[in-house]
C-alpha cells in the first residue's frame, strides 16, 4: 500500500502542510502530478500536487482518505522537491507558491493543450472511389500533406462525411499534432565574431571552471558575445543553457541576434506571452526540443533537464528579485541550481551590483573584466548641466539651454534622439494654491498623476478621474499642477522643435501587444527623430544614429528612499548614456540635475565605476547596510486599520522580545508604511536588520504565523528577505 503527500491547491496559510493521502490500488501515481482529492469536513474536491509518495504506513490511518483522480502530465521531477524546499525555506513562502514557479501559469485554471487532428494522404483513389468529389479532397490533402484539418477541407466546398469516408476506407489519415502557438520567423544569420583578447580571455577563463563569474564589461564592450560562445560550446556538450534578461531589454535586436546565431529552436519566454503560449513554451521545452531559453526570471524555472549554464545579464536589474511570494532572487536561485547541476552562472553587467562587486572582491565568486569598447566606437562624452543655473539665469523650462541647442545641432545632422525621464504622466501631482490640498487617490495613499487627457490616475491602482475647476476643499479655482512627467516631454518637444518627428514610449504609450515592437522599428527605421521615454528606454537599443541621450532628472532616482538611491542612479545614467554613440559617430549626453556634486552623478559622469563603489561600499559598511547585513521586511495589510494597527503593535512586541536573545539584530518599527494605504488595504511595516540566519527567519515566521493564524482572512501578511523597495 502506499502513501501521497499532497500539497493543496488552497493560498490559507493553515493549509501550508503536507496532507497525507492513500493511493488506491489501482492508482498510478507519481511525484510532481497533479491529483484530485476530497478535502475537509465537506469532502469538497480540490486540486493538489504530490510532493512524496511512500509506503511507510501513516499513526492515524482510520482517517486517512483515498485520492480521488489524477491528472495525466507530471509537473515536476523527484528532483525538484529538495528546490521547492528550499524555496519555502529560504523566501518563507508556502510549498504551493513554491510549486507554482514550476508549474505553466494557468495550469490550475484549466488551461489544455492544443491539438489538431492534421489530415496526411495515405493512398490513391481506385474502384469506387475514383470519382469526385473523392479525387479532388485526396488531391487537396496530397497537396497539403499534415497543413490541413478537417474544417479546411469543408471550407473548400467539400462536405464532411466525404472526408470521413475516405478516413474510414484507408485512403486518408488523421494525426493529432501538438499546435504550437509561437512564432517561427526566419531570423537573418548573426555570424559569430573573432572574439578581441579580452574577450577570448573570458571564454577560456571561464570555461576552465565550475562555478559562479561576474562579467564587468562597459556598455558595447561585447559581454553578449561572450556568452554567445559559451553558449555553443555548451550546446555542442548537448546541455542546456538559460540567459535572463530584464523584461525590457527582451527587444527584438536581442532575440534577432540569439535567432540569428542558433536558429529558430529558441525559447523566448515573457510576460507578454499568454498563458496557452506559456504552456506551450513549457511543454516544448520538457519535451527536449529546444536547448536554450532566453526571459525574464521566471525561465528559470522552465522544465530543462540537462541545465549546465545560466547567464544574468544586467545583473543588477532589480527585476531579477521576484516582488510576489516567493519573494525569491533569482541570481541566489541560480547559483543554487547551478551548485547542484554542477554547471555554471554567468552575471553580466556594466554596472555591477555592489552586492555582486563586494563577492567579487571577496573571492567568492570570479571576476572577469572588459575594459574597451568591442568596435571602434568610443565612451560618450558627458556632461553635466546645474539646473540650479538655469532657474537663476531666467530658464524655467524643463530643457537646459545647452540641450536645448544641441537637440537643434543633433536634428541638423539627421541624427537621432534620446530623451530620458523616469516618470510617465503629464504633471506628478496637482494641488490647490489656495489651501495647500493635494489630490491623492481614495483608495491608495499616494497623490494622482495628471495626465494630458486631463484625468488624474493613481500609479498605484489605477484609479481615474476628471480633474475638478475648482479646489474640492476650499472650492478656490487656483489649482495647480507641479512636477513633469513624459507626456509634459513632449509636448514640449513638439511645441520647441515642431518639424521633429518625435515618439514617446512609456507605459501608457506600449500597452498594446504590438507597440513597443512597431515603436521600436520606426526608429531602428530612421523614422523618428526623437525618442522620449521611461526606463523602458534604458537598456537594450543599440541604434547607431543615435549621437545625443539627455537625461532630463538625474536627481529623480536619488531622492528615493531607499539605501541604493545611490547605486540605482549611478547605474541608470551610465545605462541610458550607453545608448548614445555605439556607431561610428561619436555620442554625447547631457545629464540634468540639481545635485551636480553628488558622487553618483561624478563618478556616471566620468565613466568611473571603480571611484563608484569604494565610496559606496564604505558608506554601506558604516551603516550596516546590505551586504554588511540582511534586512527582514514585514508589511501587514488590512482594510480594518484598528484591528491591524493593534495587532502589529502587539507582534512588534512579541518580536522585540524574541530578538533580544541575539546580537547585531535591530529591529525597527512597528509604523505605518510610507505607502500607508493602497487599494484601500492599510499598510503597516516592521523592519529587521542584522545577521540574520535562515534558522532565525523561519523562527520569526513561525511566530508571525502562530499568531496571526486566525486572523489570516483580515490580515494580510508580506515577508521579504533583502526587499527591492520599502515603501
Ligand atoms: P554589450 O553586451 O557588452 O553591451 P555587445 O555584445 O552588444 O556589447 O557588443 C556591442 C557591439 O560590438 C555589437 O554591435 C557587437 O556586434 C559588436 N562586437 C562585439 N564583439 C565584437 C568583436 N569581437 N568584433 C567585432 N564586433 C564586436
Ligand atoms: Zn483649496
Ligand atoms: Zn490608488
Amino acid at each position: 500500500m502506499s502513501f501521497a503527500g499532497i500539497i493543496v491547491n488552497n493560498e490559507a496559510l493553515a493549509m501550508d502542510m503536507i496532507f497525507t493521502y492513500k493511493v488506491p490500488e489501482a492508482m498510478e501515481v507519481s511525484v510532481g502530478q497533479r491529483v484530485k482529492v476530497s478535502f475537509g469536513q465537506g469532502n469538497k474536491k480540490i486540486d493538489g500536487f504530490v510532493l512524496k509518495i511512500t509506503e511507510n504506513v501513516p499513526e492515524n490511518i482510520k482517517r486517512i482518505k483515498e485520492i480521488h483522480s489524477v491528472y495525466p502530465e507530471i509537473y515536476f521531477d523527484e528532483d525538484k522537491v529538495d528546490f521547492i524546499e528550499e524555496i519555502r525555506r529560504r523566501y518563507l513562502s508556502t510549498y504551493l507558491d513554491a510549486i507554482k514557479l514550476l508549474i505553466p501559469r494557468g495550469i490550475l485554471n484549466g488551461m489544455k493543450y492544443k491539438v489538431s487532428e492534421k489530415l496526411y494522404h495515405i493512398k490513391e483513389a481506385d474502384g469506387r472511389y475514383e470519382k469526385e468529389p473523392y479525387l479532388g479532397i485526396l488531391d487537396l490533402v496530397k497537396k497539403n500533406q499534415g497543413n490541413f484539418i478537417k474544417a479546411d477541407i469543408s471550407k473548400l466546398g467539400f462536405s464532411l462525411s466525404s472526408v470521413n469516408t475516405l478516413i474510414k476506407h484507408g485512403y486518408l489519415t488523421v494525426m493529432s499534432e501538438n499546435d504550437y502557438r509561437y512564432n517561427v520567423d526566419e531570423f537573418e544569420d548573426y555570424k559569430a565574431k573573432n572574439l578581441n583578447k579580452e574577450q577570448s580571455y573570458g571564454v577560456e577563463k571561464i570555461s576552465s571552471a565550475l562555478g559562479t563569474y561576474l562579467l564587468h564589461g562597459i556598455t558595447g564592450s561585447g559581454k553578449t558575445e561572450v556568452f554567445l560562445e559559451l553558449i555553443r560550446r555548451n550546446i555542442e556538450k548537448g546541455y542546456d543553457s538559460i540567459v535572463l534578461l530584464p523584461e525590457i531589454s527582451l527587444t527584438p535586436q536581442m532575440i534577432e541576434r540569439f535567432k540569428g546565431r542558433f536558429g529558430k529552436d529558441i525559447t523566448i519566454f515573457h510576460s507578454r506571452l499568454s498563458d496557452g503560449e506559456r504552456y506551450d513554451e513549457w511543454h516544448r521545452v520538457r519535451s527536449g526540443k529546444v536547448k536554450i531559453a532566453i526571459g525574464a526570471r521566471s525561465a528559470l524555472f522552465l522544465p530543462f533537464k540537462n541545465l549546465k549554464l545560466v547567464v544574468i545579464d544586467e545583473e543588477h536589474e532589480s527585476t531579477y528579485k521576484s516582488e510576489m511570494s516567493p519573494k525569491y532572487n533569482a541570481k541566489e536561485i541560480a547559483e543554487y541550481m547551478m551548485k547542484r547541476n554542477e554547471g555554471q552562472l554567468i552575471l553580466a553587467s556594466a554596472t555591477p551590483s555592489v552586492e555582486s562587486f563586494h563577492r567579487a572582491e571577496n573571492k567568492e565568486i570570479e571576476l572577469i573584466t572588459l575594459s574597451e569598447r568591442a568596435t571602434s566606437a568610443s565612451l560618450p562624452q558627458m556632461d553635466v548641466v546645474d539646473m540650479r543655473d538655469e532657474l537663476l539665469s531666467g530658464n524655467r523650462s524643463i530643457f537646459s539651454n545647452r540641450l536645448m541647442q544641441k537637440i537643434t545641432e543633433t536634428l541638423e545632422r539627421k541624427e537621432q534622439i534620446i530623451l530620458f525621464l523616469n516618470r510617465r504622466g503629464f504633471s506628478t501631482f496637482v494641488s490647490c494654491r489656495a489651501c495647500g490640498f493635494v489630490f491623492k487617490c481614495e483608495n491608495c495613499d499616494i497623490s494622482m498623476t495628471h495626465h494630458r487627457d486631463n484625468s488624474l490616475m493613481c500609479h498605484q491602482c489605477g484609479a481615474r478621474k476628471y480633474l475638478p475647476k475648482t479646489c474640492p476643499s476650499c472650492q478656490s479655482k487656483y489649482i495647480k499642477q507641479f512636477g513633469t512627467g513624459t507626456e509634459k516631454v513632449e509636448a514640449a518637444i513638439r511645441q520647441a522643435f515642431p518639424s521633429a518627428r518625435v515618439m514617446r514610449m512609456d507605459r501608457d504609450t506600449t500597452k498594446q501587444k504590438s507597440s513597443y515592437e512597431t515603436m521600436y522599428n520606426d526608429f531602428k527605421n530612421n523614422e523618428c527623430d526623437i525618442l522620449i521615454g521611461t526606463q523602458m528606454i534604458s537598456k537594450g537599443l543599440d541604434f547607431k544614429d543615435v549621437t545625443l541621450v539627455g537625461i532630463l532628472a538625474a536627481d529623480l532616482s536619488l531622492n528615493l528612499p531607499d539605501y541604493r538611491a545611490a547605486e540605482k542612479t549611478f547605474q541608470l545614467i551610465t545605462q541610458v548614456a550607453g545608448r548614445a554613440g555605439r556607431g561610428d559617430k561619436p555620442g554625447e549626453v547631457i545629464i540634468q540635475t540639481y545635485s551636480p556634486e553628488n558622487f553618483a552623478v561624478l563618478s556616471a559622469k566620468s565613466h568611473d565605476y571603480m571611484g563608484f563603489y569604494r565610496r559606496e561600499i564604505q558608506m554601506r559598511e558604516v551603516l550596516k547596510n546590505p551586504p554588511f547585513s540582511k534586512l527582514l521586511y514585514l508589511v501587514f495589510s488590512s482594510e480594518d486599520e484598528q484591528l491591524l494597527i493593534k495587532n502589529t503593535q502587539y507582534l512588534g512586541g512579541l518580536l522585540r522580545k524574541h530578538l533580544t536573545k541575539y546580537d547585531n539584530m535591530i529591529l525597527l518599527g512597528p509604523g505605518p508604511c510610507i505607502i500607508s494605504k493602497i487599494k484601500n488595504s492599510y499598510r503597516w511595516q516592521v523592519l529587521i536588520k542584522g545577521d540574520i540566519k535562515e534558522e532565525t527567519a523561519l523562527e520569526i515566521r513561525n511566530l508571525i504565523h502562530d499568531e496571526m493564524k486566525n486572523l489570516y482572512k483580515e490580515i494580510k501578511v508580506s515577508m521579504d528577505i533583502n526587499p527591492n523597495s520599502m515603501m
